[in-house]
């Protein structure tokens, strides 16, 4: 749902311009420091890309869904870093607080996370417990008013820079898998709290990801994100749910731009006499990719318009997530194909995309935990019981 269509397209074109001016300009700048500068960070906040999915009633912009992709479709179109620096505040990091927080903790925290005074993260993962991530470990033992959390959390996009970490935990050891877990706000400066070192990554430099370190650290226990125990996984998956629509719109942006891009090399660069745009072997690349872009694109601003209308959008988000990211993939593969050699180089950026965006298949879902996610769902609406 566009709640002022008129209004939204005059954000979009300003959005667009942001992304083409001041962000697409510094790209390589950003993967030669691994940083995102503290000035485009400035930037960043006073555009208000902190505070997309943020209510209006603490500072962020409100958007429905379909804007949030629409925004998210503009905005993915640069450098991964970038989205990736404002992402866990307008995503996972806030989200468990959008969707289930009291009305204290939003006011405490929303507010400087809209206007990107701090960073906030999600820390689900563990060593242990990747795609199972009910096999979670992390313990939080009550002690009078207050939580005691031991574990590690691994691979924690922003936490190196993260204010305050929703870390889920397990309150209660006798309940297995997703019962007894509980989502908690830990602020950065908690005696035994620490981040690691950012990890060296395949791509995405300049978006720091970490291990977060839990020893004897004690927390109040108003910090329960919604103030219930035993509801963490209930809150993760409501997170997750989101941020997967989220998610494949931000597989969207990098395939157009990557698309735009080659277009251009293949238009200026000639072979055996001939732009390579002129062969129908280039031309059938171009097809393939500018298909399936829109293929995906319709069908995530179709989920996020159900999701609008309140359906349950659980199988078309794991659809698009998987549909998405695999499509992204695909299109950088052949884009990096149709540079030729250039292609392999750093300096055309074609390369840089290539393995940013390899990411999207791993995170938030692997491809084959959405497979299995679908079918199942699929079978079920079918009226059948699929075993695990
Ligand atoms: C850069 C980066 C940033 C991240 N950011 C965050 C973050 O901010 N917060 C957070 O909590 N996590 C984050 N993650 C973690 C990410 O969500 C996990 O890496 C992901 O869920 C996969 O878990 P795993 O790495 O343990 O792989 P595993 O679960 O060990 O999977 C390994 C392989 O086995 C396959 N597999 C596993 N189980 C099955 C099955 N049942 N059937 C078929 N195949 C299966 C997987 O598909 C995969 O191919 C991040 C990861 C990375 C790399």
């Amino acid at each position: 749902m566009i709640r002022d269509p008129e209004g939204f397209e005059t954000f979009i074109d300003s959005l667009r311009k942001f992304v083409r001016d001041r962000l697409a300009p510094r790209e390589a700048e950003i993967a030669r420091l691994n940083d995102v500068p503290e000035d485009l960070v400035r930037e960043m906040a006073d555009q208000g890309l902190f505070g997309y999915s943020i209510p209006e009633a603490y500072g962020g912009a409100g958007m429905t869904t379909e804007e949030l992709i629409r925004a998210a479709l503009e905005l993915s179109q640069c450098s991964v870093a970038f989205r990736a620096r404002v992402g866990t505040n307008t995503g996972i990091g806030s989200e468990a607080l959008v969707a289930d927080g009291t009305e204290a903790q939003k006011a405490a925290y929303l507010p400087r996370l809209a206007s990107g005074e701090v960073t906030g993260c999600f820390a689900l993962t563990e060593p242990n417990a990747g795609s199972d991530a009910t096999a979670l470990r992390t313990t939080a033992v009550r002690d009078g008013d207050h939580y005691v959390l031991n574990g590690e959390k691994c691979f924690i996009t922003n936490a190196p820079l993260a204010d305050f970490f929703t870390v889920m935990a397990r309150t209660d050891p006798a309940a297995p898998g997703a019962k007894g877990i509980t989502a908690f706000l830990v602020e950065r400066g908690t005696p035994g709290l620490s981040t690691g070192s950012p990890y060296d990554k395949m791509g995405q430099a300049g978006s720091p990801v970490s291990a977060v370190y839990m020893k004897d650290c004690r927390v109040p226990a108003s910090q329960i994100i919604g103030g219930r125990e035993g509801q963490g996984f209930k809150t993760a998956m409501k997170v997750l749910n989101k941020q997967r629509i989220h998610l494949a719109a931000l597989c969207v942006g990098p395939a157009i731009r990557m698309l735009d891009d080659t277009m251009r090399f293949v238009a200026e660069r000639e072979q055996f006499g001939r732009p390579l745009m002129d062969f129908q072997l280039v031309q059938a690349m171009i097809a393939d990719c500018q298909t399936e872009i829109q293929a995906a694109r319709a069908l995530i601003l179709q989920t996020a318009r159900e999701r609008d209308a309140g359906q349950d959008v659980t199988l078309n988000a794991s659809i698009c997530k998987y549909f998405a990211s695999e499509m992204c993939g695909r299109v950088a593969d052949r884009c990096v194909q149709m540079h030729g050699g250039y292609g392999y180089i750093s300096d055309y950026g074609i390369e840089r995309f290539y393995r940013d965006v390899r990411l999207f298949r791993l995170y938030e879902g692997t491809s084959q935990i959405h497979q299995l996610t679908i079918a199942r769902n699929t079978l079920t609406q079918a009226g059948y019981t699929p075993g695990r």
